[in-house]
């Protein structure tokens, strides 16, 4: 079977969502003291045609707002429109921090360095286990949105390994101002992703977009999908 037949059956946490369709699907992460169920809401864009799968991710650290609105909005402003191929969009990965405005989770763990998870360990551990487990290995291609948070400044830029030729491609097809070479970190969702890749299957990569650059961000993303912006190979397929 090719990938493309592959991709073409998409199902999440036993959920089908069938070509041309649209569809919230929830993984129940834990419960509060409440008994206030937390979920991690997966938002499914899918083409009539078949295509590759990319995966929208944002809030890994909870106070990194920026990527959150950025992916939030493309789904509120009906901008994931894919004709061919899908598109997964997680606008908050880290729902425990974004509550409170933290970058970590309430327990102090780093989501970003508690990958691949595990399905009973710390809250951070499973959120990574649900993410890599119900969403990754569907996804052909993966942007992580980042920014400098609560105490750091950081210049837009992307992050990749520069010596995985379509780690560049995709990069470069951003037009940003910099690309940064950036190696992949112990018990990250980029390593991680890497690790269960096939074999051309780029790890997932990550964008740092600070505030200034949130408006030209969002027509790029809006057009890639729908294949009528500058040419970004990586996305055509997902026109
Ligand atoms: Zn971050």
């Amino acid at each position: 079977m090719s990938d493309n037949e592959m991709s073409y059956k998409i199902k999440i946490n036993g959920i089908s969502i069938g070509p041309g369709e649209r569809k919230l699907v929830n993984l129940r992460i834990a419960r509060l003291p409440t008994h206030t169920d937390i979920d991690l809401p997966v938002h499914v864009f899918r083409g009539l045609k078949k295509g590759p799968v990319l995966l929208l991710t944002a809030g890994l650290h909870g106070d990194e707002v920026n990527g959150i609105e950025i992916v939030r909005r493309m789904i509120s402003d009906n901008m994931l429109r894919p004709v061919a191929g899908t598109i997964l969009a997680m606008p908050i990965v880290n729902v425990y921090g974004f509550l409170q405005n933290a970058r970590y989770l309430p327990d102090g763990k780093d989501l970003n360095r508690s990958f691949p998870g595990s399905r009973q360990g710390s809250l951070a551990r499973r959120v990574a286990w649900n993410l890599m487990n119900h969403v990754v290995p569907l996804a052909d291609v993966g942007v992580d949105f980042h920014t400098g948070g609560a105490s750091l400044h950081n210049h837009p830029h992307i992050r990749c390994v520069m010596s995985i030729p379509r780690n560049r491609e995709l990069a470069k097809a951003f037009a940003p101002e910099c690309v940064m070479n950036a190696k992949m970190i112990d018990k990250s969702f980029r390593k991680a992703a890497h690790k269960i890749g096939k074999h051309h299957h780029p790890p997932a990569w990550q964008c740092l977009a600070p505030e200034p650059i949130i408006a030209p961000l969002i027509p790029i993303f809006s057009a890639a999908v729908r294949g009528s912006g500058p040419a970004i190979p990586a996305f055509t397929g997902v026109a």
